[in-house]
């Protein structure tokens, strides 16, 4: 429709009434080719058959993207039409919204820079992959404070500033200061999104209102302050790495809680940050013993190694005149700093940072020990006894020997621990003798969970010298009622060519967060028709609860996978076999023949194949009972503290035969699982969030290049599925897919109106909302007569509902409008 001129990108455009020229979706590339979806010229048929068409078989074509880079199709002749260009800052105001539309609104924004952008209530982010410093200044956050925490004047200030991760974060604040309930922020996104930067962002927002508001806080509550902010790039020295996607990769999930004297200045909406509280999940243990060449493990093993001699001297002599590649676990790398900052540098930072939480002196020597021993762990070998194959010892004696020292450990101990497993049989112990490989794998298990300990041991920490009980003084001294803000900032659904046990937990929480989804959104479609008048008895919308009772329900996957994890022969095959046939009334377990370690689930966010060959070991996830009592008798007090079983070692010993034996595994103390605990603190997450007013931030890494003022078609429109946004508009325009203010409704029809002489006599005035409606009432139900229906029970549907200040379009009733008044040109 013409743009025939367009020779490589045989692209339709769609012209809608308001919106725009859509270019099509780029939805699928083979090789230098790629599919484009072509919607129709929205004529007689309604947008909603449109883009059914559109999924099934519209008009598709072979084009040639080769002469573009990396197969990214620029916007083509747009600027020609610019005349009709308009974008939206928030999309629930495009009269036609599919995927294309929202693509094209996104990328003319991410192209001039804007790289926030609403839909309703979800502020959806494009990473924009350059600091736009003007964006973040003092002056804007102060611009959002004073529009949507202190202006009380009726009007919408959002109508006239432009989205914002600050908009989010005023209005949290608002929420919490002024209608005293609990907030929530969910960042959602895949990696190098910009969640954690995202997060960042609200924080800084949150601690800065309240210092410009009143008199500087008290300086015991500036160190506070001062200690929350600091507790987020901690974190990261310890759980984040550089991957291929981001070379500050959060490698676990964390739900910070901010927590706000709301009793400090009710009146003034200001409420002064009093503390913080982290929870974390699923870390990446693994990435201590191994990481891809181009990736990195943990930040911190490279800061330390960066720290000079003497300060290595101070933590162990084993670290004077190391470099990475004297660790194995380290190894070379060619990236020596991140954003701008050289490891060493930012060891300075830590050092400082965990000074100010008050781990200095012994207790920062004894965490950076624990780094140490990690590192050291790697360094360990071992070989075949000589007179035995399958029994080891250890090979690299130096090492080994500063090992035990560092540890605190006799070596006699340490040897055992790493080369013998003692197990419970018949009420008798009993020791087998491990293989070399065995016993290396012994020393990556227990380097792994010294890292996993020492992880959530800093994590209490920061809690115990952040959280508002322990720390804040409220400078009236009056008892403090707190109100909290909480951040979520955690990895989005994931679906890669080979999926683990990971994803499938990842993609867990993703289920359990779209369900609070689609029921916030139903709640606030249900609001907007309260709010305009209507009838509800129309919205209907598809929860994925199925899908969460197939993995968490009972006799859902993960309880198949835990008792397969009791099981003394448990098997993957066996586990997926049980899978399959024990669950197969799901419809969402997909059928299809597989093989032997695979199923497949349907998501919300589309289909995942899961290969479970890590399952059962990955959900074990549980230490020897010889190395977990050997741990816990080290002098590292860290170590020593986290390793501690509440039980006696026989007790430990029954755990650990647990597995042999399901029966008393099931009567006694069972070994938690890994996706036991998960679930737990899961179902946590959603109790706390539901007593909260959530916001949803959904953060689109527009490419993969880390470029700026680039946007990928194809991964940008996957993620805008994933991240729910399309599903959830589809909720919200289930019933009436078009809407338009009364206004316009009438000033764009009108002249049909007069034209063809329907019924009401009445001139149209502005004069109030009631009379606009019932103009709109009158002229519509003209103009759209024929295509008014009946219900089952007979009662007559209209194609349009008219609110108190918008009217609703059934589908195609506005595009039919839209064509008449073509015609009529
Ligand atoms: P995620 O936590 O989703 O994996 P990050 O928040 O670590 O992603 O962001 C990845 C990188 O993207 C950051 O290191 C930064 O370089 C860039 N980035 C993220 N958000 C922004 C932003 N608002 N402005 C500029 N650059 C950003
Ligand atoms: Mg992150």
């Amino acid at each position: 429709n013409n743009n025939n001129d367009n020779q490589k990108w045989t692209a339709v455009y769609v012209y809608s009434d308001v919106a725009a020229w859509i270019p099509a979706a780029l939805v699928k590339q083979e090789g230098t080719n790629a599919w484009v979806m072509v919607p129709n010229f929205p004529n007689e048929q309604s947008m909603m058959q449109v883009d059914e068409k559109w999924k099934k078989n519209a008009l598709t074509e072979m084009i040639d993207t080769s002469g573009y880079e990396n197969g990214i199709l620029p916007l083509q002749n747009v600027d020609q039409h610019k005349g009709h260009l308009c974008e939206w800052g928030d999309m629930v105001g495009l009269p036609y919204l599919h995927e294309a539309a929202i693509l094209y609104n996104l990328k003319k924004r991410h192209l001039e820079e804007k790289p926030y952008t609403r839909t309703g209530d979800i502020m959806i982010a494009l990473n924009p992959y350059q600091w736009l410093t003007e964006l973040y200044t003092n002056e804007t956050r102060m611009l959002y404070a004073q529009e949507l925490i202190w202006n009380v004047s009726d009007k919408d200030p959002r109508e006239h500033l432009e989205p914002h991760v600050y908009e989010v974060a005023a209005l949290s604040y608002k929420g919490m200061a002024v209608d005293g309930l609990d907030q929530s922020v969910l960042v959602s996104g895949e990696s190098g999104a910009g969640k954690t930067e995202t997060v960042k962002l609200c924080m800084n927002f949150v601690a800065s209102v309240h210092d410009t508001t009143t008199a500087a806080a008290s300086g015991t509550n500036n160190t506070i302050v001062q200690r929350i902010l600091d507790s987020a790039p901690m974190l990261e020295a310890f759980g984040n790495a550089k991957t291929r996607r981001n070379d500050n990769s959060s490698r676990f999930g964390k739900y910070t809680q901010l927590q706000l004297d709301r009793s400090f200045s009710f009146a003034q909406a200001s409420a002064q940050l009093a503390g913080s509280k982290n929870e974390v999940y699923l870390l990446e243990k693994n990435r201590v013993v191994s990481h891809a060449t181009e990736e990195r493990t943990f930040h911190i093993f490279y800061q330390l190694l960066a720290a000079p001699d003497t300060v290595k001297q101070s933590i162990w002599e084993g670290l004077v005149g190391t470099t990475n590649e004297s660790f194995a676990y380290v190894g070379p790398t060619t990236c020596d700093s991140i954003e701008g900052k050289t490891d060493g540098e930012r060891f300075e930072l830590v050092t400082k940072a965990l000074n100010l939480l008050g781990i200095q002196g012994g207790s920062f020597v004894t965490l950076m020990r624990c780094i140490s021993i990690v590192l050291q762990l790697g360094n360990i070998g071992f070989q075949p006894l000589p007179d035995n194959e399958d029994a080891a010892q250890i090979a690299t004696i130096p090492e080994f020997e500063a090992l035990a020292e560092l540890m605190g450990i006799s070596q006699e101990d340490l040897t055992a621990a790493l080369t013998k497993r003692t197990f419970l049989a018949r009420g008798e112990l009993m020791t087998v003798l491990l293989k070399a490989d065995q016993a290396k794998d012994s020393c990556h298990a227990l380097a792994k969970e010294i890292y996993g300990q020492a992880f959530l041991w800093l994590v209490k920490e920061i809690n115990a010298a952040t959280c508002a009980e322990n720390n804040y003084k409220p400078d009236g001294g009056a008892p403090s009622s707190f109100g909290i803000i909480g951040l979520l900032d955690i990895f989005g659904f994931e679906s890669f060519d080979t999926n683990q046990f990971e994803q499938i937990c990842i993609n867990y929480a993703n289920e359990k967060l779209q369900q609070k989804f689609t029921e916030d959104i139903f709640r606030s479609v249900q609001k907007e028709y309260e709010e305009e008048g209507l009838n509800l008895a129309d919205i209907a919308y598809d929860d994925n609860s199925a899908i969460l009772k197939l993995i968490e329900g009972r006799g859902g996957i993960l309880d198949l996978l835990n008792e397969e994890c009791m099981l003394p022969k448990s098997n993957p095959i066996n586990f997926t076999k049980k899978v399959r046939t024990q669950l197969s009334s799901s419809p969402h377990l997909d059928m299809t023949p597989l093989d032997h370690v695979t199923f497949r689930i349907k998501h919300y966010a589309g289909p995942v194949e899961y290969l479970t060959e890590n399952f059962i070991e990955l959900n074990r996830d549980s230490l020897p009972a010889d190395l977990k009592r050997c741990a816990s008798s080290s002098t590292n007090a860290i170590i020593a503290q986290e390793f501690k079983e509440p039980q006696e070692t026989r007790d430990e010993l029954e755990g650990s035969m647990q597995r042999t034996n399901p029966k008393r595994a099931k009567s006694g103390m069972t070994n938690e699982t890994l996706s036991s605990r998960y679930r737990t603190q899961l179902s946590d997450l959603m109790k706390d969030l539901r007593k909260t007013q959530s916001r949803y931030i959904r953060c689109i890494k527009p490419n993969t290049l880390k470029k700026a003022k680039t946007l990928e078609h194809q991964t940008t429109v996957e993620q805008l599925r994933y991240a729910g946004i399309i599903a959830g508009i589809t909720i919200s325009r289930s019933a009436f897919p078009n809407r338009l203010p009364n206004t316009t409704v009438l000033a764009r029809y009108k002249t049909m109106w007069d034209k063809k002489k329907f019924p009401s006599s009445s001139q149209i005035n502005d004069s109030d909302d009631e009379k606009r409606r019932a103009d709109c009432i009158a002229m519509l139900t003209g103009l759209l007569e024929h295509m008014t229906t009946r219900d089952k029970s007979g009662k007559e549907v209209k194609a349009f509902v008219a609110g108190k200040t918008k009217t609703y379009f059934r589908g195609g009733a506005l595009e039919f409008l839209q064509s008449q008044r073509l015609n009529a040109f």
